[in-house]
């Protein structure tokens, strides 16, 4: 049987190595095609040593030639920058990409491997947030299928199963994130540290940050407007902290199908590797009887309002979710290296989307611009 040949992009990250796990257990049957990184030069030369694929890319160009020199003598093509992660992705040989770079940074590298005609398995959500149309326009004129990585869209495709019953709403879960029970004073007092500290789930920095904000939870509901083609009324957050329920459909029946596992990203990664097949693996098993509850709430907008800000600017549509990525990317990283407060988040971000004239049916460049324009601006409101 031909191994399928799989681009991995972001692969020194949270779900880029997690997905080679997924490689590595079914060694027959999947092949590394190429990989794609940004800083880690160390961890993707490791990789590059041990996978052999075709191509490597590393966006900074900086650390290329140290990638070079360590990766002498190995039969791959090297290449840099954001036309590398583009090459990574779209050239001959690969049969499936992991578009798991995390942000926009993601967008063009997505977006060539659909021309190219490549199904993608899809976790890098700011994609869809800041080009839903675009990139789902692309997908339907190119015939590639967005195979759902994100465990709440896996669960939901999952639930969907192939099916055309009448769906009423999409649940999306939600831990709630490390501060769920915390007041508006303790709020203000969090650090990058104590939000590094999810309760359920082990991820990057920024997705980390974005789940304890709400801000992720947003993305998720503009991620599954696009994904499944439904309205923003029919999709609902819920709060269910132990996250074992990784998101649910409701149907106009009443019925409510929901997908429940471990929370093990490398579940998501197989299903969307090995789709419409279900593969044995021996990954651990949701054991019913250390489960003492399951419990759920409704998201406290008022204390996370990123999670309305985000809906809102969904609903607004065109260049408004550009702005809102744009303008969180730069605040998370800002908060990251502590130099503003967790409330400054939502604070300058719906400074920003109020700044922002949008463009009802954005270009690539339009979408690249304002994202430019949003970042530009949060940079002169933190400086004055
Ligand atoms: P990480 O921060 O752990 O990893 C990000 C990856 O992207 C790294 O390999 C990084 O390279 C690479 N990268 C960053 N910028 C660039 C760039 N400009 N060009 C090329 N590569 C780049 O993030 P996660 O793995 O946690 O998340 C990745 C995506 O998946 C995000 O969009 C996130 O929202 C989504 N996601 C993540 C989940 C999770 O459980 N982690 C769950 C669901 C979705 P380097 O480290 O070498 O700089």
């Amino acid at each position: 049987m031909k191994k399928k040949n799989i681009a991995v992009l972001g692969s020194t990250g949270s779900i880029g190595r997690q997905a080679l796990a997924v490689v590595d257990a079914f060694p027959e049957r999947f092949q590394v095609a190429s990989l794609a990184a940004g800083n880690n030069v160390e961890l993707l030369a490791v990789q590059a040593r041990k996978y052999q694929p075709k191509v490597v890319s590393i966006e900074n160009k900086e650390k290329a030639r140290e990638l070079k020199e360590q990766l002498q003598g190995l039969p791959c093509e090297i290449v840099v920058g954001r036309e590398g992660a583009a090459y990574a992705a779209a050239f001959d040989e690969v049969d499936l990409v992991l578009a798991a770079i995390s942000g926009i940074a993601g967008l063009l590298p997505v977006i060539e491997a659909i021309k190219a005609g490549k199904d993608v398995a899809f976790a890098n959500k700011e994609v869809l947030v800041a080009a839903g149309q675009l990139v789902m326009n692309l997908v339907r004129q190119h015939g590639v299928q967005m195979l759902p990585v994100d465990s709440e869209h896996s669960a939901v495709w999952q639930c969907l199963a192939g099916e055309k019953r009448e769906v009423e709403a999409l649940l999306l879960t939600a831990s709630g994130g490390p501060f769920r029970n915390y007041t508006p004073d303790q709020l203000r007092q969090v650090r990058a540290a104590d939000a590094l500290k999810h309760p359920t789930w082990s991820m990057g920095a920024k997705i980390t940050i974005d789940s304890a904000t709400l801000m992720n939870k947003g993305f998720e509901i503009i991620e599954a407007h696009w994904l499944f083609d439904m309205p923003y009324e029919k999709i609902k957050a819920v709060v269910h902290p132990q996250s074992v329920i990784h998101s649910m459909v409701q149907y106009v029946d009443g019925t409510i199908l929901a997908q429940l596992g471990p929370t093990d990203m490398r579940l998501a990664i197989q299903y969307a590797f090995t789709y419409p097949e279900r593969w044995e693996n021996s990954l651990e098993r949701l054991d019913f009887s250390t489960l003492s509850e399951l419990t759920f709430a409704v998201p406290d907008t008022k204390r996370f309002s990123c999670l309305s800000l985000a809906v809102e600017a969904g609903k607004a549509g065109g260049t408004y979710p550009v702005v809102l990525n744009g303008a969180n990317e730069v605040l998370v990283d800002l908060f990251l290296h502590d130099k503003i407060g967790f409330g400054d988040i939502p604070r300058l971000v719906e400074l920003t989307l109020a700044a922002h004239n949008g463009i009802e049916t954005p270009s690539l460049s339009d979408i690249l611009a304002c994202d430019q324009w949003a970042r530009a601006f949060v940079y002169q409101k933190i400086k004055k």
